[in-house]
């Protein structure tokens, strides 16, 4: 190269070095962070986002509570089972006997934030720490005073999801399910387009295969402990066959026994739901690994829409006058997130962080659109 250029007369030769140097900008330009960043080394292609509602941080890092596994605090028939099933001696060996996959899968190979007494704090800005509002600041990325009680009403915002789809670059399906009838209208169905079921709602929106057809029958037919959802196992198993039908792009499930057995005290039943969630999730990153479009390159997000009071006699609570139901916790496995584990000693997170964690993981910039989202969680996301 250089020596053809000795042989170019003066002018070829200044001509030679201008697009010499035009072209090694142009390189230069290519490899930038600005480029980087637009082209996104990420290697997530696809979402799988389960919440479970209003469970304490406290059995997540702690397991089973010893002042509330009884009759009196929270409501056990059958002390001595109870124990047998969730009662180890230490905190580790509970929480692992209490939520399997989350300790020795999760844990091990991504990363989980909230553990208080290990000064790693994770909280929700809203300031009212009941469902509707902790979805919409979980999805939508800020708090909006708007959104200040349970009705079931449409999003007046934009879902990080909502705000996904409608990328130009974004392909692919999305789909929400939920247990509890309100987190439909979290995701404006009506605006966003995008698939959203939840409560007793039978979901007619894809074809119909056996267990799917079944499924809805048994929303339509089996008897309604509360009103607002059924059991989790319903939305669970209809999400799961939405997962293996249509291959969405992104999977959001809600599921919501957590809350309502906590609310009426029956510490068991809270226990056997958080086992089951955990059951749900494994299930759920089985079912991914298995698929080779999902095969290393899907996230999984955890994480509840607020917490609970303490025990022995707040567990049951949450809300504005419960203040320690602020505190959340959250966890996150996959292809981008360093195997960093339980993390301990590190800067509080908000609530507010996780949907634009989420667009990152796509290698979208939802910050830049959504100003007062708040800001990506960097130690999850690739350096
Ligand atoms: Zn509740």
């Amino acid at each position: 190269m250089v020596g053809f250029a000795y042989q170019l007369s003066g002018g070829m030769a200044v001509e030679f070095a201008r697009r010499l140097i035009l072209m090694l900008l142009a390189i230069i330009a290519a490899s930038s962070p600005t480029f980087a960043q637009a082209s996104a080394e990420h290697k997530t292609q696809h979402i799988i986002f389960v919440m479970t509602d209003g469970l304490r941080w406290q059995e997540v890092f702690s397991g089973a509570e010893a002042s509330i596994m009884n009759k009196k605090n929270g409501k056990v028939a059958n002390e001595a089972a109870l124990k047998k099933t969730y009662w180890r001696e230490t905190p580790e060996a509970r929480r692992e006997a209490l939520m399997p996959f989350l300790w020795t899968v999760m844990a091990k190979q991504g990363q989980v934030f909230g553990n208080r007494d290990k000064g790693s704090d994770a909280f929700v800005t809203n300031g009212l720490f009941f469902s509707y509002p902790g979805y919409s600041e979980t999805l939508c990325g800020f708090a909006d005073p708007r959104i200040h009680t349970n009705d079931k009403v449409p999003n007046p915002n934009v879902t990080v999801l909502e705000w996904l789809k409608n990328r130009p670059s974004f392909q692919g399906e999305i789909g929400a399910f939920g247990a509890w009838d309100v987190i439909a209208s979290v995701f404006n169905p009506e605006r966003s387009k995008l698939t959203a079921n939840a409560g007793w709602d039978p979901f007619t929106a894809m074809t119909p295969t056996p267990n799917l057809t079944m499924l809805n029958k048994l929303k339509a037919e089996t008897p309604r402990v509360w009103d607002d959802e059924p059991f989790d196992a319903i939305p669970f198993y209809t999400a799961m066959e939405y997962l293996k039908e249509k291959k969405p792009r992104i999977l959001y499930l809600s599921l919501g026994e957590t809350d309502d057995w906590a609310h009426e005290g029956k510490y068991a039943e809270y226990l056997d739901a958080t086992h089951r969630v955990d059951a749900y999730l494994q299930a759920l990153w089985e079912q991914v690994q298995s698929m080779p479009d999902y095969r290393g390159n899907t996230t999984l997000i955890f994480s509840p829409d607020h917490g609970r009071g303490k025990a022995p006699h707040k567990w049951k609570d949450h809300g504005q006058r419960v203040p320690d139901s602020k505190y959340i916790w959250m966890a996150f496995l996959g292809p981008d997130t360093p195997r960093m584990g339980e993390r301990s000693n590190i800067q509080p997170l908000t609530q507010s962080q996780i949907a634009a964690t989420l667009a990152a993981f796509l290698g979208e910039d939802y910050v830049a659109d959504v100003p007062k989202s708040g800001k990506p969680i960097a130690d999850v996301l690739p350096h």
